[in-house]
């Protein structure tokens, strides 16, 4: 049973009415259930049971203050890809210990901001990388812990842009770049070899890409082992999908993930060897919806149009990924279905939450749900068309807080000047 579920003829989180929280605080309006958040953080978490193993939640996913704070009372550490993550975690009272700084692109300031701040280890993707944070790191006197990120070249079978591990991605380095890399780093003077990761890509839906990956890596360390490099940890990144109520099979639970995974490494396990991991979507993406309100409804010869006051700079994944997310109306579900496109305001044909969506018909006024949307939802979120970003309420029990308020006209042109 998901967080929001009908209570007679109306949706809850929880246990607050959903109808509550859009006249309270408006519309469009992000609505998470902090005990899903926490049901998934502990399902992800106890399905790597008896192994040791690390949780670095993908602070992309979603990087609100709020979500976050949930995310460092349950003992997450956490994947930043950028040095703006990394002040949203230590703002949220996130451990820079359990912090792993990913992604192809760091600036040598951002690698100083990092040492400085005590991070737990750089996830490093090129051979260039390598030698910056070295430099970096004696400038300033400090070792940098490293894990080399290699690309495995396994298909993850899921969209184009979220495919991060074939050989034509921009990420990680080959598997044979990577053992010279070991050694470069082994024979630094401002690097410390710690570990060796991937991630292959988001939205998974198997776990014979992992898997696949797993065995690669596992040969990687056996070759390294002979090189005399000892590995604290392996990192497999995040990636695992979640259902998004499209009908087409369901993604692995985290437990079958788990039971996966600890057969792909168990070679590994008896060296000592520390997994860590670094889930997003599959902690936060079913804990949140957008909750938006119907607008006008029109029909032309071809179609029929449902227009909400929610748009693609509040929930982009529709638009970026054709991604599907599931709708539902807020109140008095049990009526007759037509097809409809669930349009927003923006100048774009491409601003559409659905397309031909067999939906109850909504009328002007009414609120529906787009379930699924905690990750990378309001992430993603964007001021096209001058637009405030949508406000953001995380709920807990009976009760719940504005997490985020509504962006202000006055914000929006803070840091413009006229001439
Ligand atoms: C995006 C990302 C993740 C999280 O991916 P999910 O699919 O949300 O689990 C983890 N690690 C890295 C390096 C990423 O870029």
């Amino acid at each position: 049973m998901g967080p929001f579920q009908y209570r007679g003829n109306e949706l809850f989180c929880e246990d607050v009415a959903l109808t509550k929280i859009a006249d309270e605080v408006g519309t469009p309006v992000y609505v998470y259930s902090r005990s899903d958040i926490e049901r998934a953080y502990k399902a992800f978490d106890a399905a790597l049971d008896g192994i040791p193993h690390e949780v670095c939640y993908a602070v992309k996913a979603n990087s609100t203050l709020g979500v976050l704070g949930v995310l460092v009372q349950l003992g997450a550490g956490a994947d930043i890809v950028s040095i703006g993550e990394l002040y949203r975690w230590l703002r949220a009272g996130g451990d820079p210990d359990g912090v792993i700084f990913s992604g192809v692109g760091k600036t040598a300031a951002e690698m100083k901001t990092a040492l400085d701040a005590g991070i737990g280890c750089f996830n490093v993707e090129s051979g260039e990388e390598l030698l910056a944070l070295d430099k970096v790191a004696q400038e300033n006197g400090k070792r940098a812990k490293i894990s080399i990120r290699v690309n495995p070249d396994v298909d993850p079978q899921t969209h184009p842009y979220i495919s991060t591990g074939l050989k034509q991605n921009k990420f990680g380095v080959s598997m044979a770049e990577a053992r010279q890399l070991f050694r470069d780093a082994a024979n630094s003077k401002g690097l410390a070899v710690a570990g060796v990761d991937f991630h292959i890509g988001s939205q998974l839906t198997k776990t014979s890409p992992f898997t696949d990956a797993i065995a690669r890596l596992v040969d990687l360390v056996q070759q390294l082992a002979k090189d005399g490099i000892k590995l604290e940890h392996v990192d497999i990144g995040g990636g695992l999908g979640i259902d998004y109520g499209k009908g087409d099979g369901l993604p692995p639970s985290p437990a079958e993930y788990g039971v996966a995974v600890r057969a792909a490494l168990a070679p590994l396990i008896d060296l000592g060897i520390k997994l860590v991991t670094e889930p997003g979507r599959v902690i936060v993406g079913q804990a949140g919806a957008l909750i938006t309100r119907v607008l006008y409804r029109k029909r032309n010869e071809a179609k029929h149009f449902t227009i909400v006051d929610g748009a693609m700079n509040d929930l982009m994944r529709p638009t970026l990924y054709s991604a599907y997310h599931p709708m539902k109306p807020v109140t008095n579900p049990d009526r007759p279905a037509q097809a409809t496109d669930v349009v927003g305001p923006i100048c774009e044909t491409g601003d559409f939450f659905a397309r031909d969506r067999e939906l109850p018909a909504l009328d002007a006024g009414e609120l529906l749900w787009i379930g699924a949307a905690g990750a990378y939802g309001s992430a993603m979120a964007s001021n096209y068309n001058t637009r405030p970003r949508a406000p953001e309420v995380l709920v807990s029990g009976s009760s719940y807080t504005v997490i985020r308020a509504r962006e202000t006209y006055e914000q929006l042109v803070a840091n413009e000047k006229l001439v």
